[in-house]
């Protein structure tokens, strides 16, 4: 394979289709000369095979001859030399990957000059400033990029000469001035290299390319593809282009052209333009750019090429295109095109405008394949508008949005002053259930620890909250926090972004997350591409947050987490005298006050999901989330000293202390500690279906059990819930429509009926691996990839992410954080497993997924892959699930499934369905 081709060589393929080869911009410049015919200026791309093998060993073979045989053809069809002392072509080098990694990477322009070429170059253009200038611009660049001298050199320079002129603009240095420079310029490359300016253009093109491919491994490079998920060894390509010059009269410009408005995608062309500058220009906005349509004044047949290009480029990449366009001397030249970046409201109206464009007729697949779960985000909540501002510190993005507030340390004083008409951002150390009501009231919440399944994060996300969690430059000193040297005071405004994980000092304007009308058309869209394939559900703990799951699309609750139904105020202390009771009355006497309160609750659940699934999972609170800190409380004795309940609360919780709460007495261990809490619980579920049977409601109730490891486990906690199941119901009377018997099929829901299912959760490696036996006593899984990812990487959720994450992920131990993409080889190997061995016992097994995975897009495309039947997430991730979940279909992922299902269902016994009769 040749490592080099020119802009126009023949390729077995559209070249737009030969990014990996060519890079991207590589491949639209050569679909643009080839294909397309646009007038670009010719040139030649370097493969990114050439730069993978320079990284592997150093300038490969045969690559010196290719260049300079290819920059012989470049030089015929220019009619001029590269270096030529009488009349130079001059090149610029730019590199060009797969991804655009913008301002990542190196160019550098006007190579060609030198001492004999730069006076060639003003003969043949009648302009010796223009060709000093050029000088002066190249061996800057030069100097920076290939041979590594700090850029300030250089600028300090430029800056005297400036002064020297009485001026402050680049182009009012007049060109005795720029000789100077260009020869002080030369003086600071052999000062720092020990060698003179190189003059010969070979060695010039080489130090360029060697340079290009380095950048790939460039610190800022790195960043960037780690940020973007972008692959370390893809390498770059870099392409040589004869130069064009809009900065040589008036009649020369250059400027940046999108076919329709990334902004809004409003149809018509956006961008801006300069007469007589470099592109540099444009970007750096040193001179005040006017409008694209300003063009039609002072270039008007220019003007009219330039949109019918728009109207080809369109046409041809069925997209909104960005370029980048130069005129000289009257002649419009096209350096470069591709898809353009849009925002998310953009991105939703271009897709549903190309349906329905003649021109491009967009099919609805194509249309959702165009749409990112970022963009959904970006209109569903929230953004820091504009950009400028400075970064006191980064988190970890836990809920997107932004959010701007005057500081408050603590719940009480978040309460408080929102109560009093202030917008408050909440700041902790981390949260507990104790800081609930101050979360609630806050528009924000910003923690120093913790990770994104930390209690900050599951709850903030939950409500829709902007949230950023584990800042762990943040210090909270008594009334301020410290990041730095920089103090913060209790009601200083801050402005966070749960997106990014930016917290800024002030207040940042913040723009309106506002869902365009086409949010509801592409989800519609989506919809029907995934049904039948894969449900989308929320995880949702209270009617307000069901009702609202649903509005975004929500197909039923696949994860209600009871225990934040005792996160208030008036709630937790009954918790607390249950989990703490010495004797069995005192414990059934804060049972019965729990079921009161429960009832309610899954009554209005119930009631916002009616008809649609709702699965209830049984209390599973780490208990150190319920109790008193026994620090605050030793620190109280010390000092103010405690009162009797808090005495007593104090000596339960030093006698309740553990050292891993989240591997202890929590989920199903709970219940089997405390007999009774679940089926106190499961009473109270059945009462509330119950009454909604009797108002002609039809409930579709999933009982779910956390935390399982085994069969023997996973028995008793059904005979628990079946005995409370049937209990209650016998304790009734009257009766509703019911429901279809065991194994049969059910009918479409029927109005004052009532299902009922029994299954758990699989949040333990055991779990997965004992999924088979598990699935003898249970009528659907739902992986809880949270605990499942903590006990299957031995990661403390709540710890691993502060501390240890970031390391690991520069390492390069780790591609990607576990908490936030499932891991798809050992986590999603569990997941596989427990799926494959679970329908082995029983083959309409119902499987779904309740972690924080369940909403984000590139785990769902691994849960449809292991054949899942639904994802569950909090409310606000709903739409971004139901679009990735079509995006699963459209790619296949879900084919496999249905395949396998209908070949496995074939015989084997299960045990069936607890179908209830309702009885209202
Ligand atoms: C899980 O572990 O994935 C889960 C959903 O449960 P929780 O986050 O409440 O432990
Ligand atoms: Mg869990």
């Amino acid at each position: 394979m040749p490592f080099v081709y020119d802009f126009d060589h023949k390729h077995r393929k559209p070249p737009m289709e030969m990014k990996d080869l060519l890079g991207g911009k590589g491949a639209n410049l050569a679909e643009m000369t080839s294909v397309l015919a646009l007038p670009v200026p010719p040139g030649f791309t370097i493969s990114t095979d050439a730069c993978r093998a320079y990284m592997d060993g150093g300038w490969p073979d045969g690559l010196s001859a290719e260049i300079a045989k290819a920059r012989t053809r470049l030089e015929k069809t220019m009619g001029k030399r590269i270096g030529d002392p009488s009349d130079p072509l001059l090149v610029s080098v730019r590199s060009g990957a797969k991804f655009s990694m913008p301002g990542m990477m190196d160019t550098v322009l006007n190579l060609g000059l030198n001492d004999q070429s730069v006076e060639g170059l003003a003969k043949q253009t009648d302009d010796e400033r223009f060709a000093y200038d050029s000088y002066r611009r190249f061996v800057a660049m030069y100097g920076r990029i290939v041979l590594g001298i700090p850029g300030e050199e250089f600028d300090l320079l430029l800056d005297a000469a400036k002064e020297l002129a009485g001026t402050t603009s680049d182009a009012a240095v007049p060109t005795e001035l720029l000789r100077y420079l260009v020869d002080a310029y030369q003086q600071i490359v052999e000062r720092h290299t020990g060698k003179p300016f190189p003059q010969d253009p070979d060695d010039q093109l080489r130090g360029a390319v060697e340079a290009v491919f380095e950048s790939w491994n460039g610190p800022r490079a790195i960043a960037y593809r780690d940020r973007e998920r972008i692959a370390h060894d893809l390498g770059t390509a870099v392409n040589v282009q004869a130069m064009v010059f809009g900065n040589r009269d008036d009649d020369s410009g250059t400027g940046v052209g999108f076919t329709r408005d990334p902004a809004t995608g409003t149809r018509g062309e956006y961008g801006d333009f300069l007469v007589n500058a470099q592109g540099e220009d444009v970007v750096a906005g040193i001179r005040n750019t006017e409008p694209l349509s300003a063009l039609k004044d002072h270039f008007p047949k220019i003007h009219k090429e330039l949109l019918a290009i728009f109207a080809r480029l369109e046409g041809h990449y069925r997209d909104m295109c960005d370029t980048e366009f130069t005129i000289e001397q009257g002649k419009l030249w096209m350096l470069q095109t591709r898809v353009g970046k849009r925002t998310g409201a953009a991105a939703l109206r271009m897709a549903v405008d190309m349906v329905a464009e003649k021109g491009i007729k967009l099919s609805k697949e194509e249309a959702i394949e165009r749409i990112t779960g970022d963009h959904l985000d970006q209109v569903l909540h929230p953004q820091f508008a504009g950009s400028g501002y400075k970064v006191l510190t980064k988190g970890l993005g836990a809920s997107p949005g932004a959010a701007v507030g005057r500081v408050y340390l603590t719940a009480d004083g978040a309460q408080a002053a929102a109560e009093a008409g202030e917008t408050v951002v909440l700041v902790r150390s981390e949260t507990s259930p104790e800081d609930v009501h101050g979360m609630l009231a806050a528009e924000g919440i910003l923690t120093a620890r913790g990770g994104l399944v930390s209690h900050a994060a599951v709850v903030a996300r939950g409500w829709g909250k902007p949230a950023v969690v584990g800042a762990e430059g943040l210090r909270i000193v008594g009334n301020t926090f410290t990041v730095g040297d920089t103090v913060v005071e209790e009601g200083d405004w801050i402005s966070i972004d749960g997106t990014n994980g930016t917290v800024v000092l002030g207040q940042v304007p913040v723009s309106q997350g506002e869902t365009p009308a086409e949010f509801d058309t592409v989800l519609a869209w989506a919809d029907v591409i995934r049904a039948g394939h894969l449900g989308v559900r929320a995880n949702a703990d209270n009617g307000p947050d069901a009702a609202n799951a649903r509005h975004l699309g929500a197909e039923g609750i696949g994860l209600c987490r009871t225990e934040h139904m005792f996160l208030g105020e008036d709630r937790l202390p009954i918790v607390r005298r249950m989990i703490l009771a010495d004797t069995p009355s005192e414990e059934q006497a804060a049972l019965e006050q729990l079921r009161l309160a429960q009832k309610a609750d899954f009554e209005e659940i119930l009631e916002a999901m009616d008809a649609l699934p709702v699965t209830i999972r049984l209390l599973d609170p780490p208990l150190h989330e319920f109790l008193p800190s026994t620090e605050e409380l030793a620190i109280k004795e010390a000092t103010d000293g405690l009162n009797p309940e808090e005495t007593r609360l104090f000596q339960a919780a030093k006698d309740w202390h553990e050292f891993n709460p989240m591997l202890g007495t929590r989920g199903v261990r709970l219940g089997v500690l405390k007999p009774g809490l679940y089926a106190m619980q499961v009473r109270a579920l059945m009462e509330a279906a119950l009454a909604r049977v009797a108002k002609g409601g039809h409930p579709i109730v999933e009982i779910m059990i956390p935390l399982t490891i085994g069969r023997e486990e996973m028995a008793l906690a059904r005979s628990w819930v079946e005995e409370a199941v049937t209990s209650t119901l016998a304790g009734s009377t009257g009766s509703g429509s019911g429901s279809s018997g065991r194994g049969k099929k059910s009918p479409a829901p029927a109005a004052g009926s009532l299902e009922v299912l029994i299954g758990t959760m699989i949040e333990t490696p055991r779990a997965a691996l004992r999924a088979a036996e598990i699935a003898e006593d249970a009528e659907f899984f739902s992986f809880g990839t949270n605990d499942l990812t903590q006990m299957t990487f031995g990661f403390s959720r709540d710890d691993v992410e502060g501390r240890m994450m970031s390391a690991y992920l520069e390492l390069g131990l780790l591609k990607r954080n576990p908490f936030e993409v499932v891991d798809p080889d050992g986590v999603g190997e569990l997941v596989r497993l427990g799926v494959e061995r679970g329908r082995s016992t029983r083959p309409d097994l119902k499987i779904g997924v309740c972690g924080e995975h369940g909403g984000d897009p590139e785990s769902i495309q691994t849960f449809a892959k292991a054949g899942l039947d639904y994802v569950s997430c909090s409310p606000f991730r709903v739409p971004i699930a139901r679009l990735a979940a079509a995006q699963a279909v459209l790619a296949g992922h879900t084919a496999a499934r249905t395949a396998d299902r209908k070949s496995a269902s074939a015989g084997v016994a299960a045990k069936g369905r607890t179908k209830a009769k309702g009885k209202g």
